[in-house]
């Protein structure tokens, strides 16, 4: 084996020796993201005396939205402390300590997420923390070594940050491929979205990948046109403009069992169709694609006036004083309505069910100057952030929405952390909401959190709906969409000039609309009848060498990064394409007891879990009520099954 992966990310610089003075440095503190502080001092200097007892976040803190764990007398003394060690860093010439054994590493990971049994995160520890520029996720082998004269050539669908993953690993192996993106651009959802308001959920310093981390990322949670751009800036650094074709729709892919390879046809820019030969398809077009329009709302079309899609924004439609509808209360419509509720003249909003808001303060602020500061200047501080985050908002956050059998929380709660949850947010809802209890009364979830997204807030939701030119409209459905406007439940006409649907994607339709034809000629969509299933998310039995990135079972509700994901699933992948390889093979099927066992186990899993136990709408369930979205087991699991393929599993063909 040969280790081929590239030397870290193209935005991180040299780190530059630290000259503030004690002062400065005190005051650039005050800006510190204290969790990850002294366990990354403490990996810095070597001085694990710096993991003090009485300065260890609160674990019950920790898993609660919009805290940091500690007590204002803790945050004073970890500063102190921090500055103590940061001195001494500085006046030794900056000069990190050499790498602390696995056992050091172990007690600075479970002080920093105040755990015990950390001990099978520590080599996934590694890979995150991408520590002094290494990256140890790229492929092991090269083909020019595993097959030099076997042609291969992959068909990647999809420019988003998955195809990218793909198209850049692909590359690292010396695989022939082509990336076919039906858009203008690279980016996927995050060129697709661009709402106003539009941003990331996830902290960025988390949601990018290990390969092309960033220190200096401008928000904490980037608006769209960051995002955008670091699609783009990852697509030119790791060289794959060149290998995208773009405005080119794949409309089918067919399995040959004589060729053992698939046709993939395609509609370029001109209209006319084309025939791609490719020995491997990866589908990365993501489960958030295509727009879910609410159809089946009798009148639906007939709106005579603009109406437009959260995912296809309208930028031509001129809101300024217009009275607006918008149907849906998700992700998008939480961040999209407070921008456009002071443009308009009127406001509806068409709740139907309330989504749990998570306090998060610091939402839509700029990285303190201070804090980036500290990122460039403190080796491993940023990487440790990026694994605190990585656990707190990952498998430290499972317990959260796992089903306590034994408690009855009246279908509000699914255990007593859930419902301390429950607790805390209902809360903020009413704090929010103070003075206008029918407000806090429609925007209070009756159904456990976790059930459906918990979206973040930092007050302007609330806000907007206090406006009065704004209102909600809760609960009772709407009748009819008419072509002057909406029919209420009550049968009141609603006259509006423009409809913007934030009603969410087809999730469960995965890789629709193209026809995909597998071995004897099955047709996908038929074979899984609107339930789709997968194993590890990747591969179906049936359809050898079609690998799913984001497919069946590899969404998070609470816990972790759709790029990690990504991440995982693309080095299973290369995996795939390396046993193939390196067994004289062309191709590889998941065999089908493995599959069925797989999806079986998570059938069960996610029936404990919030998003599977309650009875609310989301879109993590397909029209057979089966959560085919989701992935309920821990972050580490994911990362474990897809470190190499188990050959035993497949069948190898050719
Ligand atoms: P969503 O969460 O599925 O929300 C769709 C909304 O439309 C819901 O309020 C839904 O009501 C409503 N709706 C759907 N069909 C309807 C109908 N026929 N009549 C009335 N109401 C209807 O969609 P989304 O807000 O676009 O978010 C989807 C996912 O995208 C999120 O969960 C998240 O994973 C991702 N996302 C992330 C971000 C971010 O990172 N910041 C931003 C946006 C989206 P019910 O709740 O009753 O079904």
């Amino acid at each position: 084996m040969v280790d081929v992966a590239g030397s870290g990310s193209p935005f991180i610089g040299e780190v530059e020796p630290i000259t503030a003075s004690d002062d400065e440095l005190r005051a650039i503190l005050r800006d510190a993201e204290l969790p990850p502080l002294l366990p990354a001092l403490a990996y810095l200097t070597g001085d694990l005396s710096l993991l003090r007892d009485d300065l260890a976040p609160d674990a019950l803190l920790l898993a609660m939205p919009g805290s940091d764990g500690f007590t204002d007398d803790q945050r004073g003394a970890i500063r102190e402390l921090a500055l103590e060690a940061l001195v001494r860093f500085r006046d030794g010439g900056s000069r990190p300590a050499p790498a602390p054994n696995d056992d050091d590493v172990l007690r600075i990971m479970e002080f920093a997420v105040s755990g015990s049994g950390m001990a099978p995160y520590l080599p996934l520890l590694e890979e995150e923390l991408a520590h002094r520029g290494e990256d140890r996720r790229g492929p092991t082998w090269h083909k020019d070594d595993l097959a030099p004269d076997v042609p291969f050539r992959v068909v990647v669908i999809g420019a988003g940050l998955s195809g990218l993953a793909a198209g850049h690993r692909l590359q690292q192996a010396g695989v022939d491929f082509v990336i076919v993106e039906k858009s203008d651009d690279v980016g996927g959802t995050w060129h697709d979205n661009r709402y106003p308001g539009c941003r990331v959920d996830n902290p960025n310093h988390n949601y990018s990948f290990s390969f092309a981390q960033r220190h200096d990322w401008p928000y904490h949670y980037s608006p769209q046109p960051v995002l955008h751009r670091y699609a783009q800036d990852c697509a030119e650094a790791f060289g794959l403009m060149d290998r995208i074709r773009f405005r080119t729709e794949v409309l089918s892919a067919v399995w040959s069992d004589d060729d053992l390879r698939w046709t993939v046809t395609v509609r370029g820019p001109d209209g006319a169709e084309e025939q791609l030969v490719a020995d491997a398809v990866i589908s990365a077009v993501g489960q958030l694609n295509r727009p879910n329009y609410p159809t089946s709302i009798p009148g639906f079309g007939s709106f005579e006036g603009p109406a437009f899609h959260s995912a296809r924004w309208d930028d031509t439609v001129d809101l300024a004083g217009k009275r607006v509808a918008v149907i849906g209360t998700g992700a998008s419509a939480m961040q999209f309505v407070p921008e456009i509720a002071p443009v308009v003249g009127e406001l509806l909003v068409f709740q139907r069910t309330p989504a749990w808001m998570g306090p998060t303060p610091d939402y839509h602020d700029p990285v303190p100057e201070n804090l980036r500061w500290l990122y460039q200047h403190v080796p491993g501080y940023a990487e440790w952030h990026r694994f605190f985050i990585f656990w707190r908002m990952g498998d430290g956050a499972i317990a959260g929405v796992e089903v306590d059998p034994e408690w009855d929380g009246g279908g509000e709660s699914v255990s007593p952390i859930n419902e301390l949850m429950r607790q805390m947010m209902a809360a903020y809802i009413a704090e929010q909401f103070d003075g206008r209890p029918d407000l806090a009364e429609a925007c209070t979830p009756h159904y456990p959190p976790g059930a459906k997204r918990i979206i973040r807030d930092n007050g302007v939701w609330p806000a907007a709906l206090r406006r009065d030119n704004v209102r909600l409209l809760d609960g009772g459905g709407i009748r009819a969409i008419t072509p002057k406007g909406i029919v209420t439940a009550d049968g009141t006409e609603e006259v509006v000039d423009v409809i913007v649907y934030g009603t969410g994607f087809a999730a469960s339709e995965f890789l629709t609309p193209m026809v995909v034809e597998g071995r004897g000629g099955i047709d996908l969509h038929e074979h899984w009848g609107g339930d789709a299933r997968a194993y590890l998310g990747v591969t179906v039995p049936g359809f050898p060498n079609l690998f799913c990135l984001y497919g069946p079972n590899t969404n998070i509700v609470v816990n972790g990064s759709i790029v990690y994901f990504s991440e995982c699933g693309v080095r299973y992948i290369l995996g795939l394409i390396g046993l193939a390889l390196g067994s004289g093979a062309r191709a590889v099927d998941v065999r089908k007891d493995v599959h069925d066992e797989f999806n079986e186990r998570c059938d069960r899993e996610n029936d404990r879990m919030s998003w599977g136990a309650a009875h609310v709408n989301s879109w993590y369930k397909n029209r057979h009520g089966r959560v085919a979205q989701n992935w309920p087991f821990t972050l580490l699991e994911y990362w474990q099954r897809t470190l190499a393929p188990v050959p035993e599993e497949y069948d190898l063909l050719g």
